[in-house]
């Protein structure tokens, strides 16, 4: 993980240290579950705490981030559990069907689905904000995801948990990151349509929408500024593992009675909606 510039962030624990303090029960004992964009960052962090709750993961990942996504099978592994790895471009919505049907012959079914995969690049302006830019942001976050799952649904039986990664943004509707944000409205808004058609089945379906973490994505996108100004009401980003307990919450039996619900995981931002 990139070290935060920010003098102020610096207590954040490591990547390995922020597992240190967490208290596995067997939550997900038996579970089998789809993670898009598993590489690093809060993808990496739920595999991480699946595996501690009993759980084997299919991961996605892109093809430069291999050796990322190496750690996250070795972390996954060190706690006893399968991490199978599979690269794809989502951005290409006709790998989808793939990622579902390798999911399945790989973990044997699927009982949890993180779509958490999503891309953003920050432009100042619409005047500046190119379509096709536009449109490769929707591929990734939105399209890609309706279509894994999509395919994934067939597959889940009563007592399965979809949960999709939103974000604050579509909340505050940050305005550098317009695609991004309004993606996120879409994913939240899609969450409480398909828990409204899936719930009466036993298959529950949730977001969560993170403020702050710092991950890969922030230092690779956004400007010096806006790291700068990269923090919360509790005085610093959130770790991934943060995000991640959040995620547990929501595939284990422990939410049994929540859905078409969005978690706010923001460090104390009070939001509307
Ligand atoms: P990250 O960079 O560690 O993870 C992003 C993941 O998306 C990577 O695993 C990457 O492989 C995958 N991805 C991106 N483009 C892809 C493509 N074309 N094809 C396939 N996979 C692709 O960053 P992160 O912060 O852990 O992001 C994970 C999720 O959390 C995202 O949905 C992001 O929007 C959400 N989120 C993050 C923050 C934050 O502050 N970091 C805040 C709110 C929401």
């Amino acid at each position: 993980q990139m070290p935060n510039p920010n003098p102020q962030f610096q207590n954040i624990p490591t990547e390995e240290g922020q597992y240190q303090k967490y208290r596995a029960a067997g939550k997900l004992k038996g579970q089998k579950a789809l993670i898009t964009g598993g590489d690093s960052g809060i993808g990496r962090a739920t595999a991480v705490l699946f595996a501690m709750e009993g759980a084997d993961s299919f991961i996605t990942h892109m093809s430069e981030e291999r050796q990322d996504a190496q750690k996250t099978k070795e972390m996954v592994e060190q706690h006893g559990h399968k991490c199978y790895l599979y690269e794809v471009d989502l951005s290409e919505l006709k790998n989808c069907k793939k990622v579902v049907d390798e999911a399945v012959s790989k973990l044997g079914g699927i009982d949890i689905l993180f779509n958490n995969a999503a891309y953003q690049m920050m432009v100042e302006s619409i005047d500046d904000l190119p379509e096709d830019q536009w449109i490769h942001t929707f591929n990734i976050n939105v399209h890609s995801l309706f279509h894994i799952t999509k395919y994934a649904r067939p597959h889940l039986k009563a007592g399965a948990s979809i949960i999709n990664n939103a974000s604050i943004n579509a909340y505050i509707g940050r305005p550098d990151l317009l695609d991004y944000t309004s993606t996120k409205g879409a994913i939240i808004s899609f969450t409480r349509g398909l828990s409204n058609q899936l719930v009466g089945k036993g298959i529950r379906v949730n977001a969560i929408a993170p403020g702050p973490v710092w991950t890969p994505l922030i230092p690779a996108t956004m400007s010096e500024k806006a790291i700068k100004d990269f923090t919360s009401p509790l005085g610093r980003p959130g770790q991934p593992s943060e995000i991640a307990t959040c995620v547990v919450f929501l595939a284990s039996t422990d939410s049994s009675f929540i859905s078409g619900q969005t978690i706010h995981c923001n460090g104390g931002v009070v939001v509307n909606g």
